[in-house]
């Protein structure tokens, strides 16, 4: 850094006028950056939209020497570096994505002191020449962006990050800044041991986004629902002065496949819908991403990769139609609506196959034990939102260590769930799975368990003879969405299990015992259809 024109120049708010326009700072951002420039370290927790950037940033340009950035997201260094250099700030990167020339400029600008800012991958930054150049050049901050990736019992853990334990050692007298956008109590504590943080200041910004609205729906038709849920945000869209505006969105979905199929759907229905993932051409890709950014009205489907570094304020939905596998990452999707703080809605339609799917996803993959245990828990504590009956913000918030008061704005809040005893309905569930336990090598899912609770005669509960088990046709006192109701919300609470056979095979647990004895009862809550009209319902 070292703005041109010394001391009476270089105090923040100048800086902040000057070089980035904007009147005054938000929130903790002026405390931050006193903290670093006094040579201070910090430890961040804003959420996204929340004005991180500038807090390195701006010390970066008053201190000497450069600020070292460093961030997973390469593909966003381009345009970070463009930016800043947009308004006179000297930045640059350093990647794998870059010729041999191309890195030895940035080397070289760095080392003459020519750099106010550089940016640098995390796996770069462990090799020994790019830590052999670091020490030919004069380093005014380390900046640590999405931090919470040094976490192993976070949900985005990135092993590179682990070696950024060593900047304290080798830079003593550097000051380091560690900032996320999602952090429970225990990734906040872990990333402060790890980072070896435990002098630095914290900085906690309340993470409630009190202007988005968080909708959770059981899943039906889902596309349909999808259509009719973003019709009723474009006829709702408005601006700040209240002028009709087609409202943006985005729609998250978890495959190619589904982001490809959805977006055709869309188009097919009138809504002016793109494809985004990362099998599509990069120059698409941008096409697309210029398109979202410039225009009004476009809605993107996207996997989760988009987004991530897009600065668009006036995002009015986020739509996920698969759901997101910890709540970490919902709230850092959701983010990206509303952060111009206008009124904006958060939707997610969920169903009984969603936590199969992604049960079985966690069985599959490769990682041990302990990574699936974890797995496992950040999807209870994502449907715990999903099935919660009391507020979503109080449920969110308090997964992030912070307390608060029921908002009023979310669906539960504004349409409490109705709950009903669902233990009757639960035993009889439950004592079908272990009957069909008893034969071996068989699979049967959740349909062919509700074919027999509904007493259906189908070619699978013929060939099987399951007309004579003794809970065939006693559980006509539901209907098929609502005994699916019923499985999604005992898997939910744990009370049912998917096998790990790969078949999706619904299992008893130990916590099922004590429902069958009748020693448990079991509170359901009663889904709302939205498929069978506004405000009608159907029970499970
Ligand atoms: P984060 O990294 O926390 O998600 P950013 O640093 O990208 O947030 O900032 C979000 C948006 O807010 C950007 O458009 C940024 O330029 C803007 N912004 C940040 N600080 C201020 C401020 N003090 N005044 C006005 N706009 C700001
Ligand atoms: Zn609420």
């Amino acid at each position: 850094g070292r703005m041109p024109d010394a001391s009476l120049q270089n105090a923040p708010l100048d800086v902040l006028h000057r070089v980035f326009g904007y009147s005054d700072f938000r929130g903790d951002q002026a405390a931050i950056i006193d903290q670093l420039v006094a040579g201070g370290d910090a430890v961040v927790l804003m959420p996204t939209g929340g004005g991180k950037s500038l807090t390195y940033q701006i010390p970066s340009l008053i201190r000497r020497g450069t600020g070292i950035v460093i961030s997973p997201l390469i593909a966003l260094m381009q345009d970070q570096v463009d930016a800043l250099r947009a308004v006179g700030v000297k930045a640059a990167f350093l990647n794998s994505t870059q010729t041999f020339d191309e890195r030895r400029e940035v080397e070289r600008d760095f080392v003459a002191g020519e750099l106010d800012l550089l940016y640098v991958a995390p796996e770069g930054l462990a090799t020994p020449r790019v830590q052999e150049l670091l020490r030919q050049g004069e380093i005014a901050l380390f900046a640590i962006d999405e931090a919470h990736c040094v976490s192993q019992w976070g949900h985005d853990f990135r092993p590179d990050y682990l070696w950024l334990s060593n900047l304290a050692e080798l830079w003593p007298a550097v000051p380091r800044i560690a900032l996320t956008a999602t952090a429970t109590e225990a990734t906040h504590r872990e990333l402060t041991e790890r980072l070896g943080l435990r002098g630095a200041k914290h900085f906690v910004s309340s993470f409630d986004r009190p202007n988005i609205q968080y909708r959770i729906v059981p899943k039906d038709e889902v596309r349909r629902q999808l259509v009719a849920f973003i019709r009723e945000q474009q006829a709702a869209s408005v601006d700040a002065a209240g002028v009709p505006v087609p409202a943006a969105g985005i729609v998250y979905a978890l495959s190619r496949a589904t982001v490809e199929k959805t977006a055709e759907f869309l188009r097919a229905q009138g809504i002016d819908a793109m494809p985004y993932h990362a099998g599509l051409d990069a120059a698409v890709r941008a096409q697309t991403q210029a398109r979202f950014l410039r225009e009004d009205g476009v809605v993107i489907v996207a996997t989760i990769a988009f987004g991530m570094g897009i600065d668009k304020p006036d995002v009015r939905f986020v739509a996920h139609i698969d759901l997101p596998k910890s709540v970490e990452g919902y709230y850092q999707e959701t983010g990206r609506a509303g952060r111009d703080g206008q009124p904006s809605v958060a939707w997610l339609a969920y169903g009984l196959a969603d936590v199969v799917q992604q049960r079985q996803l966690i069985d599959k993959s490769p990682g041990d034990r302990a990574f699936k245990q974890r797995m496992g828990h950040h999807l209870d504590a994502m449907l715990a939102l999903c099935e919660t009956v009391s507020c979503r913000r109080v449920n969110l918030l308090s997964y992030f260590g912070q307390q608060s008061e029921a908002c009023g704005n979310c669906d539960t809040c504004l349409a409490p769930p109705e709950t009903f005893d669902g233990t009757v309905p639960a035993q009889k569930l439950l004592s079908t799975v272990v009957r069909l336990k008893r034969e071996r090598n068989q699979q049967f899912g959740a349909g062919h368990l509700i074919d027999i609770l509904m007493g259906k005669v189908t070619p699978r509960v013929e060939q099987n003879g399951h007309q004579r088990l003794a809970t065939w046709g006693i559980g006509n006192e539901l209907n098929q969405a609502q005994w699916r109701g019923v499985v999604r919300q005992l898997l939910a609470s744990g009370l049912l299990a998917v096998s790990d056979d790969g078949y999706g095979t619904l299992v008893i647990t130990d916590a099922s015992t004590a429902v069958l004895r009748g020693e448990r009862r079991v509170e359901l809550r009663r889904d709302v259809h939205e498929s069978a009209g506004r405000g009608s319902t159907r029970a499970a």
